[in-house]
């Protein structure tokens, strides 16, 4: 058995009150797909900086772009000027995203994390069409700040905050109700009927697959379904691809599949491939309403950040060989998952996911904190999401090996066997 991690708690919780994010130790250096704290204890990350590390730790290929761009003093501020550094990913995203996909966006860089993405999105949407309202999901999260806030389903991450939910009624998301009922029957109800309450909205926010709200999978026909219904109401679809774009689902945006075009798009996360801070808020050009200056910051364009994010396009995304691994990979974690479902029937709900994303759903929603901590102790790590934590979830960098992947999973299956 492996020895109990050390217990930090206590100084963490000194120094970070609010922070809950507690592993017991303390790490210090990665690589690939594994973490190693102080003690130089090993721990595989399938957590990958909360989706942040789609192309794994230090990875080779961004670490000596990086070190080359410091080594010729490049520009580390993140001001938004024109330098060379912008200059090379926006080519290396015209050419290797946008043009292959047809997809017309403008790219505008709206502050350091997803949060500034989308709130960049929900401001942009407002502006364009004049409305205040913005509809989004039941268990949807989109970020921490009041905007953001206003639209995450979240009523515990709400309430300290006193921020009410922008859109009068939570919406249901895909599967939410049984086979039966018409996805969007009841919403276009609310749409159309005057005394509902509902002010005409200006705009849809949607995950395709809910990350923090517990790996639920819209399927591409409700997403086409979702995207009609915004035309035929006049309403802009925001898709949320914050945690599951940059490969996490297989193609580098996550509603391609779908054949769905939002018209505006917030990615970040994965993008600058190294843990370093990077939004983008993608439009489609007639939504270019900004004045200059309208919505600029100190932070609003990361060179570093930009250096690897360019690194990443040019090795991953000239080609479709990430896509075809990550299906792959995915593959593999689904079977081992239906594996651990078929030993487990009265406690494991089902399993879900898509491309290296996947959930699984506990009835016992102490359970799924046992087997985190459990798989911690085993040196895997592993967070729970989900609208009670009841969900493990799987996000392992997508440049996992199949061994390490291998590995990972018995370790999970252990940590379920053993918090029977
Ligand atoms: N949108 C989605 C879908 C997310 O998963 C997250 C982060 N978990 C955010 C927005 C917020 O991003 P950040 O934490 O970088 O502000």
């Amino acid at each position: 058995d492996a020895s109990p991690a050390p217990d930090v708690f206590e100084t963490l919780e000194s120094e970070v009150r609010s922070y809950c994010r507690g592993w017991p130790t303390v790490f210090d250096r990665a690589h690939g797909s594994y973490l190693y704290d102080e003690q130089g204890r090993a721990y595989l990350d399938f957590f990958a900086g909360a989706g942040s590390l789609n192309y794994g730790h230090n990875n080779p290929v961004l670490k000596s772009a990086l070190l080359d761009y410091l080594g010729r003093d490049g520009i580390t501020h993140g001001l938004d000027m024109s330098t060379a550094a912008k200059r090379a990913f926006l080519q290396a995203f015209q050419d290797a995203i946008l043009r292959p996909r047809q997809l017309p966006y403008k790219v505008m860089f709206p502050g350091p994390t997803g949060t500034n993405a989308v709130e960049a999105a929900l401001k942009l949407a407002r502006k364009v069409k004049g409305r205040e309202t913005v509809v989004s999901f039941t268990n949807a999260f989109h970020g921490m700040t009041l905007g953001a806030l206003a639209v995450t389903g979240n009523a515990f991450k709400r309430a300290g905050a006193g921020v009410p939910l922008v859109h009068s009624t939570p919406l249901p998301y895909d599967g939410y109700l049984d086979d039966a009922t018409p996805d969007f029957a009841w919403f276009e109800r609310l749409l159309t009927d005057k005394g509902s309450g509902l002010d005409h909205p200006a705009a849809v926010i949607v995950e395709t697959v809910q990350g923090e709200g517990g790996i639920n999978v819209a399927r591409p026909e409700w997403l086409r379904g979702l995207g009609e219904l915004c035309r035929r109401h006049d309403m802009l679809l925001i898709v949320d691809d914050v945690q599951m774009g940059c490969g996490r689902t297989g193609a580098f945006f996550s509603f391609e599949e779908s054949g769905v075009v939002p018209d505006i798009v917030t990615v970040s996360k994965s993008i600058s491939g190294y843990g370093l801070p990077m939004a983008l808020c993608l439009f489609t050009p007639e939504l270019d309403a900004w004045e200059p200056g309208e919505h600029n910051g100190t932070f609003r364009g990361n060179n570093p950040a930009f250096v690897t994010a360019t690194a990443a396009l040019d090795a991953y995304w000239t080609d479709d060989q990430l896509e075809k691994q990550t299906l792959l990979r995915g593959e593999q974690v689904s079977q081992e998952l239906a594996t651990i479902r078929a030993e487990h029937p009265d406690e494991v709900q089902g399993i879900r996911g898509r491309g290296l994303v996947w959930g699984l759903p506990f009835h016992d929603t102490q359970r799924a904190a046992r087997v985190a901590a459990r798989a911690f102790q085993l040196g895997l790590l592993v967070e729970t999401s989900g609208p009670d934590s009841e969900v493990i979830k799987l996000l392992p960098p997508l440049t996992v090996t199949p061994d390490e992947l291998d590995e990972g999973l018995r370790t999970l299956s252990r940590a379920v066997r053993e918090t029977a």
